[in-house]
């Protein structure tokens, strides 16, 4: 079931990115200039169970093989569309061979105007493995080709690649869904984000996609406790940071986070977004000591776990393990497929700086007794 179909000028029909008009009028007419491409006869507009028009071949006429699922005809015109907002060239149902005499066929093959074709959307709704993956992906590189792939099949059977993703192939989960009129959804999952298949596409081909990837770069969080400067004189708000959490919330003392290159970078940062947060902490026989940001005395508060009792913040700040402890338990997590500026990518602190600072409010009302001033 092609999407595309030719004038006899050889001018392309793109099924989904005709006006409702044109398509009607084509469909109307009896001896209509629309041709199946390498003389399969005219061409039939049609328009699948899930609401996508396409061209079929007369009768007696479709080749071996033409049958294809109304999904991928459903993803193939969504990519299509999304590749025009882009502002690209976009052609559907492309052949060619690659230098050394390999042919490939793209589901959509993409070029910036007037440049040569470099990107290929692959709609993959037939189960695949890695390895075709991969082979199929090669084959397009040899072509001086991208591919884009997105993966509607069960993605289990991607299962190590989701684990380890690489910049080699970008491949993306993509579900899909009927609402209980029929009419077809597909969304494509990154970054905690579900965007529609033009959505993806589009911002795919304009630099929304990007591949991350320091293997020292971690992410932890400082946690801190909200009080109020004890000397009377002052009484002011403050921030007082007791300890650190990897992200699977195992806690880590300050000074271990401090030893981390990156954090007296992230640590500035973060005084200079908070003012009232106080120096970062030193040992003062068992507990901590800081400095009041706004009078400057010295505080000593304990290292126990405020959560219950002080309102909290936690803030991601990104810092760089030595490579010798490339395993002291916290997982590189940001190395893959990021969508969008770094700003917003979940769970993010670039390195040497600071992430959103998320609020935890006292579970119970806080306690008299908070620090004492030296
Ligand atoms: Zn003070």
């Amino acid at each position: 079931m092609p999407l595309l179909a030719y004038t006899h000028s050889g001018e392309p029909l793109i099924a989904p990115l005709m006006t409702d008009d044109e398509w009607e009028q084509l469909r109307v007419t009896r001896n209509r200039n629309a041709w199946m491409p390498y003389g399969k006869g005219r061409a039939i507009p049609k328009t699948s169970c899930l609401g996508t028009r396409f061209f079929a071949h007369p009768p007696g006429q479709a080749p071996e093989g033409a049958k294809e699922s109304d999904l991928h005809l459903y993803i193939k015109a969504q990519s299509l569309i999304g590749a025009r907002a882009a502002g690209w060239d976009a052609l559907p149902e492309q052949s060619g061979t690659t230098p050394d005499g390999q042919d490939w066929r793209a589901d959509v093959l993409c070029r910036r105007s007037g440049r040569p074709w470099t990107v290929a959307l692959e709609a993959q709704v037939q189960l695949q493995g890695e390895d075709a993956y991969r082979q199929r992906q090669e084959r397009y590189a040899r072509s001086g080709i991208r591919a884009l792939w997105l993966v509607a099949h069960e993605p289990a059977a991607l299962h190590h690649f989701w684990l380890r993703p690489d910049p080699h192939l970008p491949a993306f989960k993509t579900m899909t869904w009927k609402d209980q009129d029929g009419q077809p959804g597909a969304y494509v999952h990154i970054d905690h984000l579900s965007l529609s298949i033009s959505d993806f596409v589009a911002g795919a081909l304009t630099g929304q996609l990007r591949w991350y990837e320091n293997g020292r770069h971690r992410i932890i969080l400082l946690v801190l406790r909200e009080d109020q400067c004890w000397h009377r004189t002052c009484r002011r708000r403050i921030l007082l940071a007791y300890r650190a959490e990897a992200p699977q919330g195992r806690r880590l003392e300050v000074e271990v986070a401090q030893a981390m290159q990156g954090y007296a970078d992230a640590y500035a940062k973060a005084q200079a977004a908070l003012p009232d947060l106080a120096e970062s902490p030193w040992a003062s026989r068992r507990d901590l000591a800081s400095r009041c940001p706004h009078c400057n005395r010295e505080i000593r508060y304990k290292r126990e776990d405020w959560a219950g009792r002080s309102a909290t913040y936690k803030l991601p700040i990104g810092i760089s393990i030595p490579e010798q402890e490339s395993n002291i338990g916290l997982a590189p997590p940001h190395t893959r497929w990021h969508w969008g500026p770094q700003s917003r990518w979940p769970h993010w602190a670039p390195l040497g700086g600071v992430g959103p600072i998320s609020h935890q409010p006292p579970e119970m009302p806080p306690r008299r007794g908070g620090p004492r001033t030296g």
